[in-house]
């Protein structure tokens, strides 16, 4: 018997909006924040210490019982707190502490006790039951959209300004205010929105992440990561240099500290704003695309980043390239990320692939060159002879591990089927691989220059 399944493509998706409070409402938000922060470092508090004294662990029911008891001690500073926002705090420190037991019972060498947060790390209060639409129906959830596009957040006067840039879509589950330096902004998590299908293309594409270039495609097309320009980094220098000559502790300290976060916010929207400008473009241009699967990738250069952090160890570079690497593994997550979903909207496909020797093998004979420093920006087989940019030579051998047909692309490069000629100059005689790509078979044939090469 034959079942037939309709699956309905529907998605979840997060859509962030600036808010712009005004002055009052600013100093309302920042001491819900600040007494968030306090509440959430006092109930860890209180789970630490409850452990040590009966030796057993204290669950999410039992502290948030305790609620009604904390409005009543600290009356002044719940008043314009909604009260599931308060649970939520609790329910988010129980789910890291379940985390946590996971990760031992894994026997993770580091299994990262929840930490208690500080003023920066305490970023964000969530509205966990938001009208599916933001209306006021119900009237509960805590946060609704007026019709004069403001919005109403539980506990603050008035209402915000919102910067509605981009409409919502689907069914809106929750909602987050969150704080980025001296900036806020709402999250909505939205279900079931529609997925909008782009038209085929029939084209497909494989790519290398890099350092040089933040992508290469098989055909040669690179696209570069914006770097901060050189002024932003001027001041970021700057900024830095101020807050260091600042008192620990005091307002001219905390205000150099957010002049520097907004420096670095700008640049990080920058790059942000260029990781999805690329990747609509590829999503658009392309049915497939491949790419290297990241968490073996990032595995893999563990070892390389190791040797190379001894060498800038001693070259007194440490800093700087350790934090450059970082960045760069980052930036290839956010961006495979942002591929991911959007590919996942558009029915389009991302093919993870083993990124396993893409840069040492070769594209047109799968010989795997012994070694390959990072300063070699040519690759160069010695078994077929061929010459090729790098990081084009590993875009199409992660184009090939993803199943997509190479011969065409390698035609487009002059590589194709038979064609890899290279001087052997002392012996005055041409070296020609034919390499049949349908059966990967190889001939090496040595032939006199005199020959009539008819292809
Ligand atoms: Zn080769």
């Amino acid at each position: 018997m034959l079942f037939f399944v309709i699956i309905l493509s529907a998605m979840r998706k997060a859509y962030n909006f600036r808010l712009y409070p005004n002055k009052v409402q600013r100093e309302t938000l920042d001491s819900i924040f600040s007494f968030c922060q306090f509440f959430y470092n006092c109930a860890l508090e209180e789970r630490i210490l409850y452990y040590k004294t009966f030796g057993k662990g204290i669950g999410y029911n039992k502290q948030s019982s305790y609620l009604p008891e904390i409005k009543k001690l600290f009356p002044q500073e719940t008043a314009n707190i909604n009260g599931q926002v308060l649970q939520q705090i609790l329910k988010h420190l129980d789910k890291a502490y379940k985390n946590f037991f996971r990760r031992i019972k894994k026997g993770m060498k580091e299994p990262g006790f929840p930490r208690f947060k500080s003023k920066d790390r305490f970023r964000s209060i969530c509205f966990p039951q938001v009208n599916h639409d933001l209306s006021s129906s119900q009237g509960k959830g805590g946060i609704i959209r007026r019709a004069n596009n403001k919005l109403y957040v539980s506990g603050l006067p008035g209402e915000l300004k919102v910067k509605w840039h981009r409409p919502l879509q689907g069914r809106v589950k929750q909602a987050l205010i969150i704080k980025k330096g001296e900036q806020y902004y709402v999250s909505f998590a939205c279900e079931d929105v529609a997925t909008k299908l782009l038209p085929q293309t029939n084209k497909s594409v494989g790519i290398d992440l890099g350092l040089k270039a933040f992508i290469t495609m098989d055909d040669g097309t690179t696209f570069h990561h914006p770097k901060p320009y050189k002024t932003a980094k001027e001041k970021l220098a700057l900024l830095n240099q101020k807050l260091a000559r600042k008192q620990k502790g005091s307002k001219n300290r905390r205000r150099a500290k957010n002049q520097l976060t907004r420096a670095h916010q700008k640049i990080a929207n920058i790059r942000d704003d260029w990781q999805h400008k690329t990747a609509n473009h590829l999503i658009k241009e392309f049915d497939d695309i491949v790419v290297e699967d990241l968490n073996i990738k990032n595995m893999m250069s563990k070892e390389e980043k190791k040797k190379k952090q001894a060498v800038a160890k001693a070259a007194g570079t440490f800093h700087i390239e350790v934090k450059n690497e970082n960045i760069s593994d980052a930036a290839w997550g956010n961006f495979v990320a942002k591929l991911t979903y959007k590919a996942e909207s558009a029915g389009r496909n991302i093919i993870q692939v083993d990124p396993r020797n893409t840069s040492k093998m070769c594209c047109n004979c799968s010989n795997i060159k012994r070694g390959l420093a990072l300063s070699e920006r040519t690759y160069h087989c010695d078994a077929c002879g061929i010459n090729i940019d790098r990081d084009l030579n590993a875009a199409i051998n992660i184009r090939g591990r993803g199943g997509l047909e190479t011969t065409s692309i390698l035609q487009r490069h002059g590589i194709g089927l038979a064609t890899s000629l290279t001087d052997v100059s002392e012996a005055n005689k041409l070296l020609l691989t034919i390499h049949n790509m349908d059966t990967d078979e190889r001939n090496i044939m040595m032939i006199e220059p005199a020959v009539n090469l008819a292809f």
